[in-house]
């Protein structure tokens, strides 16, 4: 059975290497004589697991010693919560830029817990570009500014950090996680749900400079204890049951990106695939992508006809090419094309050479 060019923008695709090793240890994971699902996450067996994918996220990352790293269960949503609960100081207060649904979601959860607001905003023209971020007006006692890094939905990305003025930058990455290198040191929090680029569903890796770390004590909030990071941290990632599966495809895929020539290679090929959607994009003269050019996204391309019952041909007819799961978000309508990490550079290349096809018969 032949695999099907998967664009859905999350649960995602995944390597198919690492599909396949995960299959064959299904039923014995090396000499267990169990999968590591069946397994207890208490045994040295999954402690390797789960020490050697921290490790490997370390390396191709380049996260230095003062960072921490944990792997907490809730998705990115959870972390929507966790960042005012974990960074907010007396003052309760932080600087939010709205670049799509997540960020703006993120912000309302925020408001919950003290005084957020919206210091830079793309909504006038439906989230197709990002804003200037470079004189932003953060206020002294700002805990944090917050930026959704790549936006899924809408098929922007960041491709200027904003200027803090000083206060630590928390960066929703869940869309573009391992997707290019990234300055570690830019950032106070880095956090990404990883069934975008990563692994599967229900898992969310995040990357904590240590002197946002608080103690019981500086804490604004009556704080959960799964929602304190101070707990994931002290527990090394094991305070209760961890998502062990989830952690276990992520090691697998980290393994793989080193293999494939680590994060520089996944940007010059991400590209790659990205110009030749854009490339097609720009010429065409049925399809649209309305995202400002320097704001492009190369992880989530959008695409529509202008016509709702074209859109819906084409999707319907693209199943019948292999090429599944290209239906936009509900917001946006049109079309997305999800093009991580794992989706080969032929899957891309069917896509357009369907669009060219369908651009013919329906011009
Ligand atoms: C998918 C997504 C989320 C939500 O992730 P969940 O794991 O479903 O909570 C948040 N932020 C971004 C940027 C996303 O793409």
């Amino acid at each position: 059975m032949a695999r099907a060019f998967n664009f859905s923008a999350g649960p995602a695709v995944l390597p198919e290497e690492v599909l396949k090793e995960a299959a064959a240890e299904m039923l014995d994971y090396d000499g267990s004589g169990m999968s590591i699902m069946e397994m207890s996450h208490r045994t040295k067996t999954f402690e390797k697991v789960l020490n050697e994918a921290e490790a490997d996220l370390r390396e191709i990352m380049n996260i230095p010693d003062n960072y921490k790293v944990i792997f907490v269960q809730g998705g990115a949503t959870t972390q929507f919560a966790a960042v005012p609960m974990n960074l907010m100081s007396a003052n309760k207060k932080a600087a939010y830029i709205e670049t799509g649904n997540f960020s703006k979601k993120a912000f309302q959860e925020a408001k919950i817990f003290g005084n957020a607001r919206v210091v830079a905003s793309s909504k006038d023209k439906n989230y197709t570009y990002i804003p200037d971020c470079s004189d932003l007006l953060i206020e002294e006692d700002d805990d944090y500014v917050y930026i959704c890094e790549n936006n899924t939905i809408f098929g922007t990305k960041f491709h200027t950090l904003p200027n803090t003025k000083g206060k630590p930058l928390v960066s929703d990455q869940s869309s573009c996680f391992l997707s290019e290198p990234v300055d570690v040191t830019k950032y106070g929090v880095i956090y990404a749900g990883v069934q975008k680029n990563v692994g599967p569903a229900g898992l969310a890796i995040v990357i904590i400079r240590e002197d946002l770390i608080k103690e019981d004590a500086d804490l604004q909030f009556p704080t959960p204890t799964m929602l304190k990071w101070k707990t994931q941290i002290d527990a090394k990632s094991l305070y209760n049951t961890p998502n062990s599966w989830a952690i276990y495809i992520c090691g697998k895929v980290f393994k793989w990106i080193k293999k494939q020539g680590g994060l520089e290679a996944m940007k010059e090929k991400n590209e790659k695939k990205a110009k030749i959607l854009y490339d097609y994009l720009e010429k065409s003269k049925l399809f649209k992508n309305d995202v400002e050019k320097d704001s492009r996204s190369i992880m989530n391309v959008v695409f529509r006809t202008g016509s709702e019952e074209l859109d819906a041909k084409f999707v319907a007819e693209a199943k019948e090419h292999n090429i599944v799961t290209i239906k936009g978000h509900r917001l946006v309508g049109g079309m997305r094309a999800s093009i991580y990490n794992a989706m080969p550079i032929e899957g891309v290349e069917a896509l357009v050479k369907f669009m060219e096809e369908f651009e013919k018969e329906n011009a």
